[in-house]
């Protein structure tokens, strides 16, 4: 298979070379850290008063977290490090939980965001003739603009069609050619139903590759993603914090996700001993801007969790590749004492045949116990069946999920299209238990 590169030098340096980089760097955005007046009042205390604190990659653990809750504190410009005047944009967090958080950039900063997302789209095989329709929410939210601005600047013909409205987006896509989208994965689901609705036959589009992006989804979602619309689907990584999308992609081996090391420095750290993970293992994933101007972090604490992994890929690129996003160390649900992810939920439904495109986990309290309802469609093809099918699959899916979550759920299948659809990142989860 061919291994198309960007910046082939860069993405593939050496191990030795990219240490000796990202430790210069470091070094440079600690100087760029303390123009702001956050870590111009923390790092001090901690001993980092100047560059020369840090001498080797090992001194990065000297310096403390930055957390979510610090960005909230130092809104509106305590983390801002330039003249407010150089600033030529400003992105926040979609607020999924909670407040946003806003990061500024300088021009500069922009052009490296963009080198990066094309880095990433590169590596999947697009080339200057893809029509890239980009289906993500523009604004705010970085999903738009984005890969927006590196689909333009490598050359494709950009649709900013933005998300939902998804008639329009059919007729773009079929009228366009479009052979590239750019969606949240729970969006392509929901509309690859309307596909189907529509009577739109997969020989009227052109599609060939999506780029997966913004929530947590499982490797079986990308399968049935890959199957339904007869494409490629390409994992990507972002968040706001980081710029957004660019942060780490799949390359065309589909194998974990390559991050841009050069631009990041990435821990794994155990998020209740926030000591770092062996290399292989699962734990919170910590960044460190290398080359960011406006908005320099040190050592943000993303609660994503996710691990390396360590073996090099067949593509050739020595930046390590981060394995799918397990979820969030606060999207963990504890149900009657157990520690559950929507994901565990989310692969069983996803590998069985009959579900449909949405589903919803709704979490109650009975008889002080917690109780999991898991509501999800079905195909049309399955809801016009025979009665006893549907139990079967009910049964199926209930014993299933009792096995991975040692929870019995209460299982209620749905008509295609009738659970609520987001048009940004999917609300999978509804707790409807009193707090205490
Ligand atoms: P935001 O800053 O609003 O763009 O949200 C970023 C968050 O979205 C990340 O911290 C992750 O929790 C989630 N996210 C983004 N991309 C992915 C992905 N490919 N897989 C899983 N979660 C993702
Ligand atoms: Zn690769």
């Amino acid at each position: 298979m061919d291994a198309p590169f960007w910046n082939k030098p860069v993405e593939t340096l050496s191990r030795a070379d990219l240490a000796a980089h990202q430790l210069a760097h470091l070094r440079s955005t600690i100087v760029q850290a303390l123009k702001t007046p956050f870590y111009r009042e923390r790092l001090p205390k901690t001993g980092i008063g100047d560059p020369g604190a840090i001498a080797s990659p090992g001194d990065l653990r000297r310096i403390p977290f930055t957390t979510k809750d610090d960005l909230r504190r130092a809104y509106p410009n305590g983390l801002l490090a330039v003249d407010p005047e150089a600033v030529v944009r400003i992105h926040t967090s979609s607020g999924t939980t909670g407040t946003p958080t806003v990061i500024h950039h300088t021009a500069a900063d922009i052009d490296c965001w963009a080198d990066l997302a094309i880095r990433s789209i590169v590596a999947t095989g697009v080339t200057r003739r893809d029509v890239f329709q980009n289906m993500m929410t523009y604004g705010l939210f970085t999903g738009g603009l984005g890969l927006h601005y590196a689909a333009e600047r490598f050359g494709m013909m950009v649709i900013p069609a933005g998300s939902g409205n998804t008639k329009r987006q059919i007729k773009l896509m079929k009228d366009f050619g479009t052979t590239v989208v750019h969606s949240v994965p729970s969006y392509l689901l929901h509309f690859n139903t309307v596909l189907e609705q529509e009577g739109v036959r997969r020989a009227d589009l052109r599609l060939s590759k999506a780029f997966l992006g913004a929530e947590p989804h499982s490797e079986n979602t990308r399968r049935k993603i890959e199957e339904l619309l007869h494409i490629d689907g390409y994992n990507s990584y972002g968040l706001s914090e980081m710029n957004g999308p660019g942060v780490a992609f799949e390359c065309v081996h589909k194998t974990g996700m390559h991050v841009w090391e050069d631009a990041y420095l990435v821990e794994v750290i155990d998020p209740e001993t926030l000591e770092p993970v062996i290399d292989g293992e699962e734990g919170e994933l910590v960044f460190t801007t290398l080359r960011r101007q406006a908005t320099p972090l040190l050592r943000y604490r993303t609660r994503d969790l996710a691990r390396f992994i360590p073996e090099p890929c067949a593509c050739g690129r020595t930046h390590r590749r981060l394995d799918r996003i397990k979820g969030r160390t606060d999207d963990m649900l504890i149900i009657n004492g157990v520690n559950v992810y929507p994901s565990q939920i989310e692969t069983i439904l996803m590998r069985t045949a009959g579900i449909g495109a949405n589903y919803l986990i709704v979490l109650e309290k009975q008889d002080s116990l917690d109780k999991v309802i898991v509501k999800t469609e079905v195909t049309a093809e399955r809801f016009a069946g025979e009665f006893h099918a549907l139990e079967e699959l009910k049964c199926s899916l209930r014993s299933q999920i009792k096995t991975e979550i040692l929870i019995n759920p209460a299982i209620e299948l749905h008509e295609p299209g009738t659970l609520p659809v987001s048009e940004g990142k999917a609300k999978r989860v509804v707790d409807q238990r009193p707090e205490f």
